[in-house]
């Protein structure tokens, strides 16, 4: 669905400019719909599945109505479960990120009351819970309903569900009447129709209709990847079927940035597209990828419009995308002209809902691969080498260097030893050293719920998935280790290796001197950046003395090099 830009919409320059910074190049169809009627002081039933952006589409126009002067509770925010009020929480302070003075606290039951007391005394404006404690703040008198503009049901048929009909009804009984009230629900039912008939005021109906579409050409499958293996495992696959022509899709600028740098770094011919790139820019960019140049573009949908090139074999959802129509959208760009073409989607954790919904809008099972191991990626290479070798000796176009040969066969080098070490240079000179990854294991797929209509999972797989997914995914994408000094991701350290671009060190020999000489275990390594003189490595905390004892001895281009914890830009001189 073509939705209008951000800026449209009637939102406060704070929070487009918050969103500027995630890189939300446009909204998802349920926020486009929902945003203005909101905006408006409409009551609204938005009825969209998990994982369509319907976090942000009740957040923004709730983030837009708060005065951050007032220190009283302004918006509500009801939940099912801790998780997502806690994720709900998370996802109001990255888009609030830009208005000083904001308080939103998450309100839960499990876990101490005290510390949500003080919050709320403190001056909370927006307060995120579940049902049970919510009504317990409210009769204790700790949380002040009187003067709520907006009240949120996230989840409300899984609220239902879940048996907090009657503290609903308390809660949103004890607000003032001429409050807002946003309703969102995966699926209408007659309770959710009785809530809203009860506490709705002529509500307007968003509906994200979906059509099913089929795209059969295209051979579909997925992998289960975490956020920091995408790259390694995206390269795999790249080296086990070297395409003409591919297309990376990403869900935010950022991402798309993040790629492409890891993909050159790799040594792989790839160039970006996104909203922030000149129209001068993306005419050169796509004239290289029309003539090959650029073998590997990576884009945002919005950039990757308009683009119409039919020899591309193969697409990647490098992240899922939240509309399901994006999905078919961007994997109609391969498979054209009687082709057939490859459309490969990574998903980890809670995404498996995501892609189980694009399943039933397409309906079409997309297949679970698994990833290629470094040896497989090792013997297809080398496959492709003998191939070559074999289309060139048939060819007869080759250069004899008879008289240097003669001399290895003089110094008893048998032909087939020779030729081995042929392959081998020419394996490692275009090779890419594989890295581990932790997906190398089974993941775990929650059973395939087939003829239900509903997205969801059993509550209790819903709930482990909630748990895990605590620090999973999700919160990835957003606390990603930023391009140099700022800090490595959760649980990894950042070291300074004392060699960079200009000793012609690329991450791949990184990657493999590190695995090699370190013995790290599966999964481990972050990202790599690469600077003129040095490289910054993240390597899980628990490695760190590991990597620099097991290190001290090891060459990279055949130089020593000094490996520390990165201090940042002061120390590294
Ligand atoms: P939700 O349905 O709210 O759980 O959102 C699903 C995921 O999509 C979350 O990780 C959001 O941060 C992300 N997201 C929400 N809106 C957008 C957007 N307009 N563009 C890109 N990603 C988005």
């Amino acid at each position: 669905m073509d939705t209008p830009p951000f800026s449209e919409l009637g939102l406060p320059a704070t929070l487009l400019a918050a969103i500027e910074t995630l890189g939300y190049e446009r909204p998802s169809p349920i926020q486009a719909m929902s945003i203005p009627p909101a905006l408006l002081g409409k009551d609204l039933v938005g009825l969209s599945a998990t994982g369509s952006g319907k976090t942000a589409a009740f957040t923004l126009p709730a983030l837009a109505k708060l005065d951050v002067k007032l220190p009283f509770p302004q918006v509500l925010i009801l939940c099912p479960t801790r998780e997502l009020a806690v994720q709900v929480c998370e996802e109001v302070h990255r888009l609030g990120a830009k208005m000083p003075g904001l308080q939103a606290t998450p309100v839960y039951g499990g876990a101490p009351i005290d510390r949500q007391l003080r919050a709320l005394r403190n001056g909370a404006q927006l307060v995120v819970g579940t049902p049970g404690r919510l009504l317990d703040h409210l009769r204790r008198g700790s949380f002040d309903p009187s003067r709520i503009k907006m009240a949120v049901l996230d989840e409300a048929d899984r609220m239902l569900d879940m048996g907090f009909k009657d503290e609903m009804d308390e809660l949103l009984a004890a607000l003032p009447a001429d409050r807002q009230t946003l309703f969102f629900s995966a699926t209408m039912n007659p309770g959710v129709s009785r809530l809203i008939q009860k506490f709705g005021n002529s509500p307007e109906i968003v509906e994200i209709q979906q059509k099913a579409r089929t795209v059969s050409t295209v051979d579909q499958s997925y992998f289960e990847v975490r956020q920091r293996s995408k790259v390694e495992v995206l390269s795999r696959i790249l080296d086990m079927n070297p395409p003409r022509l591919g297309i990376i899709f990403c869900n935010t600028k950022r991402s798309v940035d993040e790629c492409t740098e890891d993909l050159v770094n790799r040594g792989y011919a790839a160039d970006r597209l996104h909203g922030d790139i000149t129209q001068q820019m993306r005419e050169r960019v796509l004239k290289r990828f029309r003539e090959g140049a650029v073998e590997i573009l990576v884009a945002t949908d919005v950039a990757a419009r308009g683009l119409d090139i039919e020899e591309i074999d193969i697409v990647f959802n490098y992240d899922l995308p939240t509309d399901p129509e994006d999905y078919v959208h961007r994997i109609g760009r391969t498979g054209r002209a009687g082709r057939t073409g490859r459309a490969v989607s990574f998903v980890y954790g809670r995404e498996i809902y995501r892609m189980q919904s694009i399943e039933r809008y397409t309906r079409h099972v997309v297949r679970r691969e698994r990833i290629p191991s470094v040896e497989q990626v090792e013997g297809r290479r080398a496959d492709l080498i003998f191939d070559d070798l074999k289309e060139r000796l048939e060819s007869g176009k080759f250069d004899s260097y008879q008289d240097s040969i003669d001399r290895l066969l003089e110094q008893g080098h048998t032909p087939t030893d020779i030729a081995g070490a042929l392959v081998t240079m020419i394996r490692e000179a275009s090779g890419r050293e594989g890295s581990a990854i932790e997906e190398d294991r089974e993941p775990e797929r929650p059973a395939r719920r087939e003829n239900n209509r509903d997205a969801r999972p059993p509550r209790d797989v819903r709930h482990e998935n909630h748990q895990r997914d605590d620090r999973g995914p999700r919160q990835e994408r957003f606390e990603r280790a930023p391009r140099d000094t700022q800090g490595s991701e959760a649980g990894m350290t950042r070291l300074f290796l004392s060699l960079g671009k200009t000793h012609g060190v690329m991450a791949k020999e990184i990657v493999g001197m590190l695995y090699r000489e370190a013995g790290l275990p599966d999964g481990c390594l972050g990202r790599i950046s690469l600077f003129p003189k040095h490289s910054l490595v993240d390597v899980p905390e628990q490695f760190v003395s590991q990597v620099m004892d097991r290190t001290k001895t090891a060459r990279l281009r055949g130089r020593p090099f000094r490996m520390d914890v990165d201090r940042g830009p002061g120390d590294r001189a």
